[in-house]
C-alpha cells in the first residue's frame, strides 16, 4: 500500500523549493554565478592559465578570501588541486613534523587521522573520539605539533568551537563545509583548509590553505630539512606559486571562477555575518520543524554542537528516510540522504549560504506532505 503510494507521488507544485538542491557537497550553485560563468564567452575557459585572465581569478580569490575571512597580518593563502582529501596527504608531508592530535567525530575527521596514522615517517597520532553526533575537546600537550581539528564535520552534522589549545602545536582545522558559512577567528588557527564545492558553492577539484607565519616556517622548515616530498603534494611548492598567483599543475578554471563569484557576493552583501547568518536562519527553520514534527528529531541532541550548514535529522523508525529521500528526489528536491557510512535512518540537508530560506521552508512542509502520504 505505502509502496504504491510512493511510487507516483507528486508533490503540489506549491511545495517545491525554487531550488531543490539540499546536497552537502557538491551544494547548489548560485544559478547567477553559473550565468555569469557562461558569459565569460571565450574570454576565461580554454584560456592559459599562466596568463592574466586566470593569475587575476587566483588573486581575486586570495585577496577575497583574506578579507572574508579577516586573516591576521601575515597569513598567506594557498591553493592547489586535488581538494581537502589531498590535502591530509599533504599535511603529513609538509605540516606535521613528528607527532600529530586527532580529534575523531566522523567519518572526514577519521580520514586525517587514517592519512597519518599510515605515514611511515611519523609517529603513531594521538586519538581522541567521541561517539558521531557530539564533539571532543582537544587535549593540549608538548608531545604533539599539529592539533587536528574540524570545525564542521559533514558526516554527522556537528560544528564544534575553534580555539587554540595552550600549547605549541600548529592548529590545523578542516573547515571544508564551515567556511565562508560559520564564524571564525584565524588568530585561533595555523592552518584553515577547505575545498570550494560546500560553502563556496564552487564544484570539486581545488583546496585552499590559509596559512598564519608560523604555518609558513613550519612548512619552510620540514623543506629545508630533507623530507621527500612529491611535488603535488609539497606545500612548499604551493606556496611558491601561490606568491606568484598560480598553482603548481593547471587548476580547475570553472571552479576557481564559481568560488569568486560566490566570494564576492558574500562581500557585497556584508561578508561572514551575512553569510553566517543566512545559514543559521536557514538552520533555524530545519531545527525547529524537526523538533516540532512528531516524527522527527534532531540527530544531534546538545543545540550548542547542532550545525548551521549541515542538518541531520532522525526519522521514527515507521517513517524510511530513504523512501522520502527518494520520493523528494523524483520531485527534484535533491540529496537529501544521510551520510552512507552512519547508516541511520536520517535526512541529511545541506543549508549552505546560497541556500534560500524560503526554499528552507518549503523543503520541510514538502517532508510532511510526503510523510504523511507514506505512513
Ligand atoms: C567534503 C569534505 C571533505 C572532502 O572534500 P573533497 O573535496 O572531496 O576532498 C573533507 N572534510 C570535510 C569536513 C568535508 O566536508
Amino acid at each position: 500500500m505505502a509502496q504504491r503510494a510512493t511510487a507516483d507521488l507528486i508533490l503540489p507544485s506549491d511545495l517545491l523549493p525554487r531550488d531543490g538542491r539540499f546536497g552537502c557537497g557538491p551544494s547548489k550553485v548560485r544559478p547567477q554565478a553559473l550565468a555569469a560563468l557562461a558569459a565569460t564567452g571565450s574570454s576565461y575557459l580554454g584560456t592559459s592559465h599562466r596568463q592574466p585572465p586566470v593569475r587575476d581569478m587566483v588573486a581575486r580569490l586570495r585577496r577575497g578570501l583574506t578579507t572574508l575571512l579577516q586573516a591576521p597580518q601575515g597569513y598567506e593563502v594557498l591553493l592547489g588541486n586535488g581538494g581537502a582529501s589531498l590535502f591530509w596527504d599533504a599535511a603529513t608531508l609538509s605540516l606535521i613534523e613528528r607527532r600529530s592530535q586527532h580529534l575523531v567525530f566522523g567519518e572526514f575527521s577519521q580520514k586525517f587521522w587514517a592519512a597519518a596514522q599510515a605515514a611511515p615517517h611519523l609517529e603513531p597520532p594521538e586519538r581522541i573520539e567521541t561517539e558521531p553526533g557530539r564533539h571532543p575537546l582537544p587535549r593540549p600537550t608538548t608531545a604533539v605539533d599539529v592539533f587536528a581539528l574540524t570545525q564542521n564535520e559533514t558526516s554527522t552534522g556537528v560544528v564544534m568551537p575553534i580555539r587554540r589549545p595552550d600549547a605549541d602545536g600548529l592548529v590545523v582545522v578542516d573547515a571544508t563545509s564551515a567556511a565562508g558559512a560559520v564564524p571564525i577567528d584565524l588568530a585561533e588557527v595555523d592552518v584553515y583548509y577547505f575545498s570550494l564545492q560546500k560553502g563556496f558553492a564552487a564544484n570539486g577539484g581545488l583546496y585552499v590553505a590559509i596559512c598564519s607565519p608560523r604555518a609558513i616556517e613550519r612548512i619552510e622548515t620540514i623543506h629545508r630539512g630533507g623530507r621527500w616530498i612529491p611535488g603535488s603534494l609539497s606545500l612548499q611548492l604551493a606556496l611558491e606559486n601561490a606568491r606568484l598567483e598560480q598553482t603548481v599543475n593547471t587548476p580547475a578554471l570553472a571552479t576557481l571562477f564559481l568560488a569568486v563569484h560566490q566570494l564576492e557576493w558574500m562581500l557585497d552583501e556584508g561578508g561572514l555575518d551575512f553569510a553566517a547568518r543566512r545559514s543559521a536562519a536557514n538552520a533555524a527553520i530545519v531545527y525547529g520543524w524537526a523538533e516540532a514534527a512528531a516524527y522527527a528529531t534532531p540527530f544531534v541532541s546538545d543545540p550548542a554542537m547542532r550545525s548551521p550548514v549541515v542538518a541531520t535529522v532522525d526519522l521514527d523508525p515507521s517513517v524510511p528516510a530513504r523512501t522520502v529521500s527518494q520520493v523528494l528526489r523524483r520531485n527534484g528536491i535533491v540529496d537529501t540522504d544521510a551520510y552512507r557510512k552512519l547508516g541511520r535512518n536520517q535526512l541529511r540537508l545541506g543549508l549552505f549560504p546560497a541556500v534560500q530560506p524560503d526554499d528552507c521552508r518549503l523543503l520541510v512542509a514538502a517532508i510532511d506532505h510526503v510523510v504523511a502520504r507514506i505512513t
